[in-house]
């Protein structure tokens, strides 16, 4: 049997990205209105603040108007709700982000119901949660919005399809099956409590692994010809390249799949880094030209 087909992440984002740009020029002619998107960062984390650099490079690379809010680590919880009041109230800003974690003094779950939900461009206020599920018009978490975007390009219909995701994180597993579902798929959400996982895995057409651990799902949990999207993002020592300039082992970044035996096995999969990662901040940057014109009565963008 050959090798699965790689599906490539990175390109596709850029075509997605693309789309965004043309959009926002549509949206700029036909109404004067630039679409705007805040994203607020508390703290100095230093995975959150390239994060935040890259979507605020990318929101501007793609016309729109990009507004950054960072924000000492000891900010209070009111603070921060304040600045959320100003920017639901500001109608340059139709996006809102808050980069996750924040600080411990800072109840994460009250900030983010305190976002307008027409303007939750990450999809996790519980009035998009129930919007995606009751098939309302949700925003979509970015991360599962990318996996489905994907999918639906390499396979076209999911109907039918027998699907596991492995994880139920509310930021990716279960909006995640909830995409799945609506795409007609029969849909198994497995966690670290599943039975038999490999044995599950091995009914799958489509596996989604979303776990955190890193290399965790093997070539021979997958069912031949399946389709397998990793959402995974770990890093490990690579000792094979050498050590850096302070004496520490050199790292690599893998996913929640043994890539090398999965490769062998599966029909197609995404390749860590260069797959879903970069699918990420261009789903965002499309949810925000979405919101922009929900809000402004524009009609759909169609990306
Ligand atoms: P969480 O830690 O929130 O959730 C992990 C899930 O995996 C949990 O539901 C957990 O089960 C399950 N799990 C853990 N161990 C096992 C096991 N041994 N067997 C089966 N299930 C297990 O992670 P996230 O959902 O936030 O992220 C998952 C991965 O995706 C991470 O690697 C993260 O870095 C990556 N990620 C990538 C993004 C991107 O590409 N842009 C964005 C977001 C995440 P239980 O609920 O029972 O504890």
């Amino acid at each position: 049997m050959s090798d699965a087909t790689i599906i490539d992440g990175k390109a596709f984002a850029a075509k997605l990205r693309e789309r965004v740009s043309a959009a926002v020029v549509k949206v700029k002619a036909d109404s004067g209105i630039t679409p705007g998107l805040a994203v607020v960062l508390v703290g100095n984390d230093p995975a959150s603040n390239v994060y935040v650099s890259s979507k605020a490079k990318q929101t501007a690379e793609c016309g729109m108007e990009s507004f950054e809010h960072r924000l000492d680590e000891s900010t209070d919880e009111g603070t921060l709700l304040t600045l959320i009041d100003k920017l639901n109230n500001d109608n340059k800003v139709n996006g809102i982000l808050v980069q996750l974690p924040l600080p411990s003094q800072i109840d994460e779950q009250k900030v983010l119901s305190a976002i307008n939900p027409d303007k939750d461009v990450d999809g996790f206020h519980t009035t998009n949660v129930g919007r995606l599920w009751t098939g309302g018009d949700a925003l979509v978490p970015c991360t599962p919005f990318g996996c489905s975007v994907l999918l639906k390009d390499f396979l076209g219909s999911l109907s039918g399809k027998n699907a596991i995701v492995v994880g139920r994180s509310n930021i990716v597993g279960k909006p995640m099956a909830a995409l799945l579902l609506a795409e007609s798929c029969t849909v198994t959400i497995a966690h670290s409590r599943t039975d038999d996982l490999p044995g599950k895995c091995r009914e799958a057409d489509i596996l989604i692994a979303a776990v955190g651990r890193p290399e965790m799902i093997k070539g021979d949990w997958i069912k031949p010809g399946a389709t397998v999207i990793d959402v995974g993002i770990n890093r490990i020592d690579a000792p094979e390249r050498g050590l850096k300039e302070d004496g520490s082992v050199k790292t690599r970044l893998v996913g929640d799949v043994e890539f090398d035996s999965a490769v062998k096995v599966a029909g197609a999969i995404t390749p860590v880094p260069g797959g879903v990662g970069p699918m990420t901040i261009a789903c965002l940057l499309r949810n925000a030209v979405v919101a922009c014109c929900r809000q402004n009565g524009l009609a759909d963008p169609g990306i």
